[in-house]
């Protein structure tokens, strides 16, 4: 890959982890101005709410693996079933110009980690399992069978924040939000990174 001047940031959480109230409050921010966020191709169902083109690029899953075909895609994944993808376009266009966010589950941290040796990864971590139910609970968009399959995915997805360079403890969206900035606007370093998701944290909710 050509060497580029801007950082890449990849943020994950489990299913429900509230990443995306988050990136959008980082967008409302005036410190956001040289950020991007790349949109992600999806074969899944668009939610009530979801925007073409905002939220994601809405494909079949014919179309979709037609890409995957002619190797369009940086990484892709299947998740819950359906396939998101990075597509090498949408990160040639965004990353050139600008720091780039990627919004993408542990599969695609790591293949993100192995193109881009200083992408930086961001784990969210939820303070509870129960927590995380009650998200899901709230946002009202899966059925109770949906709920408890992402909750044990969130296991797995949280078993694998280990190799993340930051884990921010998402118990409170202005503490999370605070947390957030300093490593994308003021780029504290992960040694520097004051992480209030402990270890013993992690260890009970995967166990
Ligand atoms: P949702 O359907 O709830 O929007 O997303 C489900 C999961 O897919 C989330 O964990 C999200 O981060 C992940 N995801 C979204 N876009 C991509 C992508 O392009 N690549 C990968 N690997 N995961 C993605």
């Amino acid at each position: 890959m050509p060497e580029n001047l801007h950082k890449l940031f990849v943020i994950s959480s489990p299913s429900g982890g509230g990443k995306t109230s988050l990136i959008n409050k980082l967008f409302e921010d005036s410190r956001s101005a040289n950020f991007e966020k790349s949109i992600s191709d999806t074969s899944r169902q668009k939610r009530q709410g979801d925007l073409e083109g905002k939220d994601y690029y809405f494909l079949s899953e014919k179309d979709f693996k037609d890409k995957i075909k002619k190797e369009e895609y940086v990484e892709y994944a299947t998740v819950f079933g359906n396939f998101y993808g990075t597509s090498k376009e949408e990160i040639k266009t965004k990353y050139n110009n600008s720091n780039l966010i990627l919004e993408l589950d542990w599969q695609g941290a790591y293949a993100v980690k192995e193109l881009f040796d200083d992408a930086k990864l961001i784990f969210l971590v939820p303070p509870s399992l129960d927590d995380l139910k009650q998200r899901l609970i709230k946002r009202n968009l899966d059925s109770s069978e949906a709920i408890e399959n992402r909750l044990s995915e969130a296991k797995k997805e949280i078993s694998k924040s280990e190799m993340y360079d930051y884990l921010v403890l998402n118990d409170d969206f202005d503490k999370a939000f605070e947390d957030l900035s300093q490593i994308l606007f003021e780029g504290i370093s992960p040694i520097d990174f004051n992480s209030r998701a402990s270890k013993d944290l992690i260890k009970r909710l995967v166990e």
